[in-house]
């Protein structure tokens, strides 16, 4: 008997997986590829980064999401290039996997415009690697001003800068703010945390570009209220173990957090194919990949444009819906069906949070801000999380943070530094300040 057609899913993140669940029961056996073991929720990444949630709150292994599905199998694996004339891809321990079909989901990455030596200085934010390296560098500058005897030194270790203020650097922004004024005070006996500095630059004229106006302006002034500095208009010059260089002058800081630009995953290297300039692959509004109908690219490492041209936008929602279609799409080719009409997104909504009980909705129809938008803010993400352990324990967290303003995951470990690809943590180059 003929062996089902094989579909190969590489990127278990937000697209996909939708395409895997969109494809049950469908006449095919797939195979996951990914080089994490887990599905990360980056949405709450920069609460694990902030000492707010575990690590293990917003991740889930990839087998155990699939455990029953018979016709997936898991590759722990990276993929390294791609065969088109041979249909395999090769995988980073030299072996190869035969594709009938192939879906491209691997996401992107953060960049820094040309500059990569300053990640050591200012990691970025995509993996639970990169949010454990950024908390372990948030928690021990306070140990380090905390026992640092020269009066001289603690502001640069209790300044933290932020780069870019789109949803992450505004959320990160909030959330050490509030980790310094209303989690760490009572906890310190040499330093008053209160004096820390949390300084968000961004080089456009405003933070959350994405967001109406006035909800812009709203995100701004609640950051100013919980003690932020927003510095506006200004690309940042240079990041190095001193701290940046911004409006022509330096600021001392021993935490930088790199949180503007992003960088596709290589697709269209792999695949000698077109990219736009943040690498990201051009594909056909079927989202296949031009010259090859059995390859598809979706999610962050594609580009889409909408019919007025404008580009489908790097966040979950819209990987899942490529992933939705792609799956569609497959068992129309499987059924001998026509194909369904071309990739059309819908946009639900923009979302982001800035503190306790300050955050910002747009759905287009209606605009809400404060305590309400965070109310909504909360539920939506407790909804899309997975699992119901996962859920129960992320809304127990948040309760408890927002009745004691305890932070329960402020644990420092080194576990980030020594993984291969991750920020080094220039422990010395610090020390020198
Ligand atoms: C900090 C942060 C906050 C965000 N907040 C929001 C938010 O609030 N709302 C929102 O809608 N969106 C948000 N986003 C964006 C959203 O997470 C992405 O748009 C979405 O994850 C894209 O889904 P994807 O399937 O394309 O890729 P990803 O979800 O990034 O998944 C890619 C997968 O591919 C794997 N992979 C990569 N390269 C390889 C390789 N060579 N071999 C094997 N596997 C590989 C990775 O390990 C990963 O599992 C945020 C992103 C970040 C980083």
């Amino acid at each position: 008997m003929a062996e089902a057609h094989h579909v190969v899913v590489v990127g278990a993140g937000f697209g996909g997986l939708e395409a895997v669940h969109r494809l049950a029961r469908a006449p095919v056996r797939i195979t996951i590829v990914d080089r994490r073991n887990h599905h990360l929720f980056q949405p709450l990444l920069y609460q694990a980064a902030t000492a707010s949630l575990a690590p293990s709150e917003i991740a889930w292994p990839i087998r155990h999401l699939f455990r029953r599905r018979p016709d997936v199998a898991t590759l722990l694996a990276s993929v390294e290039s791609i065969d088109k004339q041979a249909h395999e891809l090769r995988l980073d321990d030299g072996s190869t996997v035969h594709y009938d079909t192939l879906v491209l989901a691997t996401g992107a990455r953060h960049a820094y415009f040309g500059h990569d030596d300053w990640e050591p200085f200012a990691p970025g934010l995509k993996t639970l690697e990169d949010a454990t390296t950024i908390r372990g560098r948030i928690l021990l500058a306070f140990e380090e001003a905390e026992r640092e005897p020269d009066e001289q030194k603690r502001p640069a270790l209790m300044t933290f800068v932020i780069v870019g203020a789109g949803p992450t650097g505004v959320e990160l922004a909030g959330a050490i703010a509030e980790l310094a004024r209303a989690t760490l005070p009572a906890e310190f006996r040499h330093i008053n945390t209160h004096d820390a500095r949390i300084v968000l630059i961004e080089a456009g004229p405003r933070v959350l570009p994405a967001f109406a106006e006035d909800l812009s302006a709203y995100a701004k002034d609640s950051l100013e209220r919980l003690g932020v500095e927003v510095v506006l208009g200004q690309p940042v010059m240079e990041c190095n173990a001193d701290g940046v260089v911004f409006g022509g002058k330096p600021l001392a800081a021993a935490t930088i957090i790199w949180a503007a630009g992003v960088q596709s995953s290589p697709v269209a290297h792999w695949l000698d194919a077109p990219a736009d300039k943040a690498g990201r692959l051009k594909v056909e509004p079927d989202l296949t990949v031009p010259g090859h109908k059995e390859i598809f690219a979706i999610g962050d490492a594609a580009i889409v444009l909408r019919p007025d041209g404008r580009p489908v936008p790097g966040i979950a929602p819209a990987a899942k819906q490529e992933g939705a279609h792609v799956a569609g799409v497959i068992r129309a080719r499987l059924r001998g069906s026509p194909a369904p009409p071309p990739f059309r997104y819908k946009h639900q909504g923009d979302l982001a949070t800035i503190g306790k009980r300050r955050a910002i909705i747009d759905f287009g129809w209606i605009k809400l801000k404060g305590a309400i938008a965070w109310w909504l803010w909360g539920l939506a993400h407790i909804y899309f999380l997975i699992g119901v352990r996962n859920r129960l324990s992320v809304a127990l967290n948040w309760l408890w943070i927002y009745a004691r303003d305890q932070r329960g995951a402020r644990l420092i470990t080194w576990w980030g530094d020594e993984v291969e690809g991750t920020a080094p943590f220039p422990r010395e180059e610090r020390r020198r300040m």
